[in-house]
């Protein structure tokens, strides 16, 4: 909403606002307090959560200690200009207006790293803000395992003569009037709670809490094609689920906080595709879509209907695409800001490196920087480090529902009945309930029983998919 004018002003605003919060945080009466906790018997005969909230708020409060004031207001304005400068270089397709911003951006980057974790290795102490835990060297090494599932079954999909067909999504007519009231109702039956949350408009689509009881969450819409907003919803309810689920009596501290970015998009993940694109739950919501939009969808069968979520499409725009591409697009961008913040490729190198990348896993070209590397917010907003977040949360959804399905045998009857309570109620205790007690990896671990791998992803992904294309 802010116009373009508006940036500079709003950037001294963001400043300011970073430095008085990192003051108040590093405020040596608050270490003091801290340093006095750690040390009573709270910290060793506590419960579990007043031992987790005593460690982590310590360890939170030296992290930000460690950064200078002037390099906290530094990258609170840097994100703003940033952000603001992306929105003109991406629809003018320039990369020249965007390149000095992330060149100060990334040198930003590395001087937080620096500063913050000196015990780690640059790119890991960016990423160990978004997913506390994790290092690059083991994520690149599953991000590996499942590419060489996945490259070679994008292209059996491309090159098999049995495809599935999604015109009935993109060549009917689905009234936003009528696509608001059924994902609402959608959101709603699996379990979002309407009188603690919302569902509102945007361009683009996100899960934000302005306090334990306000969930927001935004979509947008497209008349000519529902998937849109019917996965972007299932989606965003999903993070908005675990939002409501984390203990509100702990709102503001750990135990109250999500565990990382990672275990969000699990949730998110887990609503969108692993139940939202299942046979089972279209048994039960394909009736509810036909009486919402009766001229598209009056004469579709559910065998047809859910032949349509399975398209398999290469596509330019990582917010576009399919569920099998999506995790290539999410590889090619941590390979290439990794090497950026370990100094082997040069932010000048970013489009070409991008074009090159996109060429090899995807067969095809980008036609313009708008298409390719301007196309994302991220890197301008300081977001470095995000990125493998989304398909580690993916690879983490599978893992969990191999998990729900030995707790729930009956999970498909439930899902084809539109009852999704179990379900919920096995997220709520196993995963919600833990707050950010547990690292992303230790919970998993112990939800599911088993390390963490890409293994449940590359079958998921190979089992339905090669079914839809009859591989
Ligand atoms: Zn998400």
């Amino acid at each position: 909403m802010l116009p373009p004018a508006a940036a500079a002003h709003r950037a001294d605003q963001a400043a300011e606002m970073a430095a008085i919060v990192h003051r108040q945080r590093t405020l040596p009466e608050q270490a003091d307090r801290l340093e006095r906790l750690a040390g009573s018997s709270l910290a060793t005969a506590g419960t579990p959560e007043q031992r987790a909230t005593i460690r982590l708020l310590k360890s939170d409060v030296e992290k930000q200690a460690r950064l200078p004031q002037r390099l906290v207001e530094e990258l609170a304005r840097a994100a703003v200009e940033g952000q603001q400068a992306w929105v003109a270089a991406r629809a003018s397709s320039s990369w020249e207006g965007l390149r000095p911003h992330l060149v100060r951006m990334f040198a930003l980057k590395r001087e937080q790293a620096a500063c913050q974790r000196p015990d780690l290795d640059p790119y890991d102490a960016l990423l160990d803000d978004y997913e506390p835990g994790a290092r690059w060297r083991g994520v690149a090494e599953r991000f590996a395992l499942l590419r060489e599932v996945i490259v070679p079954l994008v292209q059996a999909c491309i090159g098999s003569s049995r495809r599935p067909d999604d015109g009935l999504f993109s060549q009917r007519v689905y009234p936003v009037d009528a696509q608001q009231a059924f994902v609402r109702e959608v959101a709603k039956r699996i379990g979002f709670d309407f009188n603690r949350g919302r569902l509102d408009t945007t361009a683009h689509p996100f899960c934000t809490s302005l306090g334990p009881n306000d969930c927001r969450i935004t979509t947008r819409w497209n008349d000519r094609f529902l998937p849109t907003a019917l996965f972007g919803v299932l989606h965003e309810a999903g993070h908005g689920l675990y939002e409501q689920g984390l203990p509100r009596e702990w709102y503001g501290l750990p135990p109250g906080e999500s565990a990382s970015l990672g275990i969000h998009e699990s949730q998110s993940r887990l609503w969108e595709n692993s139940i939202g694109r299942s046979r089972p739950f279209w048994n039960w919501c394909l009736p509810l879509a036909k009486a919402a939009f009766p001229q598209a969808l009056g004469e579709v069968g559910v065998e047809e209907f859910h032949d349509a979520l399975m398209v398999v499409r290469p596509s330019f725009i990582r917010v576009e695409a399919d569920e099998v591409t999506y995790n290539l697009h999410v590889m090619l961008r941590f390979d290439l800001e990794r090497a950026v913040v370990h100094g082997e490729l040069a932010v000048d190198d970013l489009p070409d490196a991008w074009n090159e990348r996109f060429e090899r896993d995807f067969g095809m070209r980008p036609p313009d920087n708008a298409h390719g590397v301007l196309q994302d917010i991220h890197w301008s907003a300081g977001l470095i480090g995000y990125f493998p977040t989304y398909t580690l949360g993916t690879m983490f959804a599978s893992q969990l529902l191999a998990a729900i399905r030995r707790a729930i045998p009956d999970l498909d009857a439930g899902l084809a009945t539109g009852r999704f309570d179990e379900l919920l109620g096995w997220l709520r205790r196993e995963v919600h309930a833990e707050g950010r007690m547990l690292e992303s990896e230790p919970l998993i671990e112990r939800v599911t029983g088993m390390p963490v791998s890409g293994t449940w992803l590359a079958e998921s992904l190979r089992e339905r998919y090669g079914r839809a294309y009859g591989l």
